[in-house]
């Protein structure tokens, strides 16, 4: 075995500690609650049914969306991203910055691409090979571009994005859920304990550490909760929250934002029904993003409107692609354009 491919293997295995962590300490959260409270330490059987229900329905919430968080593999950009092979080795064999943009400015017109790097470039990707859509990042640890990346999360040792953002704020919302139906039933036990007046059993210590470990995970998950649901409210990524992506008219870190309906149905979906389970509802394809400012170069804009009619090289990609420029047309076609070919597409206003 190559020492770099060892290396690899082991860093693969660092990895999943913290996730595994994580699974140990609900196994041994489900023991302590089901074993050494309900069966244990609760006599009346209406009280143990009655918390063995609620406990569990959390517990599968949680588990639920924790797993797809997990499982889910990061989307990356389609074959429409990659340079053209004629293009591709122009890149490579050109050594001059400048005309590298160049090669990258022409390949990208006819993409729905409206940041760039903060110098004005486009963004392009040369571990991947990929000219990068709106809102995707490379991350390291994955070692491939993401799309809509949010960070990379150690406790799920996976990459948060487009595929499954909204499976996270889940996991966050449903482990809360799951701390505070803890919290709030095994309460009454964990006083009785500490003032002695449950005799001193081995149920004692599962108890008192059970009540404190999930009050202290409680408000851990709760302050970030709380920060996701902000950024969901404001169509925000970690990443963009700390560094605004950059339009045609410089950084915006408003740029996505479609107010709060719209912004919260882009990651949940506009139908109810879908929001509270960890199937996947959100709006878009992850390649191309509907932008409150749109500042457009009306040659770009052309270009990408004029594949309407043409066969696209990845279909699923381009689906989007048009779908999304169709609504741009018509939110467009209300609005006044001035002498300077920048438009305004205020779709909801933003407080
Ligand atoms: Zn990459
Ligand atoms: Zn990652």
């Amino acid at each position: 075995m190559a020492p770099s491919h060892a290396l690899r293997c082991c860093k693969r295995v660092i990895n999943w500690v913290p996730a595994v962590f994580i699974n140990l300490v609900v196994g041994w959260s489900y023991y302590a609650y089901v074993v050494e409270l309900c069966v244990y330490t609760i006599t009346s059987n209406a009280e143990r049914i009655c918390y063995l229900i609620i406990f569990h329905i959390a517990l599968f919430l949680f588990i639920w969306a924790y797993w797809k968080t997990i499982w889910s593999k990061p989307a990356s950009p389609s074959k429409a991203f990659v340079l053209p092979r004629a293009e591709k080795e122009l890149y490579e064999q050109e050594e001059r910055a400048q005309v590298q943009q160049e090669i990258l400015k022409k390949v990208a017109k006819n993409l729905p691409i409206y940041t760039r790097t903060a110098g004005g470039a486009v963004r392009y990707c040369d571990i991947c090979q990929v000219i990068k859509p709106d809102r995707c990042h490379h991350c390291s640890t994955c070692e491939m571009c993401v799309l809509k990346m949010d960070h990379h999360c150690p406790w799920v040792n996976n990459c948060v994005g487009f595929s499954n953002y909204k499976y996270f704020v889940l996991f966050l919302a449903y482990a809360s859920l799951y701390c505070l139906v803890i919290c709030a039933t095994v309460v009454q036990y964990f006083i009785k304990f500490w003032t002695k007046q449950e005799p001193n059993t081995h149920a004692k210590f599962h108890i008192l550490f059970l009540f404190f470990v999930a009050a202290l995970f409680f408000i851990s998950v709760v302050s970030l909760l709380s920060y996701h649901l902000w950024l969901v409210g404001k169509n925000r990524t970690t990443i963009e929250a700390f560094r605004a992506p950059v339009f045609a008219n410089g950084p915006d870190k408003n740029g996505f934002s479609l107010g709060f309906s719209r912004n919260v149905a882009e990651v949940f979906g506009d139908q109810a029904k879908h929001w509270f389970f960890p199937v996947f509802s959100a709006l878009g394809d992850g390649h191309s993003f509907v932008t409150r400012l749109v500042h457009i170069d009306p040659e770009q804009a052309n270009s990408v409107l004029q594949q309407n009619g043409k066969s696209p090289a990845d279909g699923e990609a381009n689906s989007c692609v048009i779908a999304n420029n169709v609504q741009h047309t018509e939110e467009l076609s209300k609005e006044k354009t001035d002498g300077e070919h920048t438009v305004s597409v205020s779709v909801e206003s933003e407080p």
